[in-house]
């Protein structure tokens, strides 16, 4: 489970998140929409520690990231503990990040490598059944620069995949894909969610959201403006600034 608690973040005098309180069940899938600005990037940094917010706090399975409690209070904890913990909370970025200079295979090998939970050989295989789960057997040789922007993606999903994270956070996955791309990562993105993975994915793509989401969450000025089922926040929205975003966007 990500627990979000009380979040505010702000850069110098802008308010970025203001108050954000959030909870993903395991085996859920959040959808976050809202407005260029709203603070959804921030949201999912926030939630895997790369930006610490100045108020409140973010868990994982009942964990604290990037924080520890001490005689009542929060510290922060080493880089390292912070490294660890980001480690099993997945995230796949609009512009893929791929390590260009390693193979297909060896980008998804990598990171269970470095971190020293599986030898090469093993994280090797384990990268060719994730290469597999995502429909690219075929490509495991390859250099991303050799791949459409919907293999790389496909590709990044799965080096996600690799340090079998509690939770992956997607930001606008699909946002720099052309059109005829969309639909084979949102297919991967889907038979994840179908399999039990907790997801909280940033994206426009209300259709899918209404087929595959538990959970829409409306954010807006750095607040959730609202928060529910996707046949009540899609189809019945309750706020004039939800209804007014669905009109843009659908
Ligand atoms: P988009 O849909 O365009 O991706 P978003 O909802 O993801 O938008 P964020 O990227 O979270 O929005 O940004 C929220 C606000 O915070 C914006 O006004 C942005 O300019 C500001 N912001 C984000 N990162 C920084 C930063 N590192 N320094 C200063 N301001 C920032
Ligand atoms: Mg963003």
């Amino acid at each position: 489970a990500v627990e979000v608690h009380d979040v505010h973040k702000w850069y110098g005098a802008h308010r970025v998140l203001d108050g954000v309180s959030l909870t993903v069940r395991p085996g859920e899938v959040t959808v976050i929409l809202g407005p260029s600005g709203s603070g959804k990037s921030t949201l999912l940094r926030v939630i895997n520690h790369l930006e610490k917010p100045e108020i409140g706090h973010v868990s994982v399975n009942g964990e604290p990231i990037g924080v520890r409690r001490h005689g009542g209070r929060l510290r922060e904890v080493s880089e390292r503990t912070i490294l660890s913990q980001r480690s099993r909370i997945g995230f796949v970025f609009q512009n893929f990040n791929l390590f260009p200079h390693l193979t297909v295979l060896d980008n998804v090998a990598a990171a269970p490598v470095a971190t020293g939970r599986l030898t090469k050989p093993q994280a090797q295989d384990l990268a060719r059944e994730l290469l597999g789960r995502v429909g690219l057997a075929d490509k495991a040789g390859a250099y991303p620069r050799q791949l459409s922007g919907g293999q790389q993606q496909r590709v990044a999903i799965a080096r996600a995949l690799a340090l079998r994270p509690g939770v992956i956070l997607f930001d606008e996955p699909t946002s720099a894909l052309d059109p005829e791309l969309v639909g084979e990562v949102l297919a991967v993105i889907k038979d994840l969610a179908t399999s039990g993975t907790t997801l909280v994915i940033v994206t426009h793509e209300v259709g899918f959201a209404r087929e595959v989401a538990d959970k829409v969450v409306f954010l807006d000025g750095g607040r959730i403006v609202e928060q529910g089922p996707p046949h009540e926040v899609l189809d019945k929205p309750r706020h004039e600034r939800t209804r007014d975003f669905l009109s843009k966007v659908l």
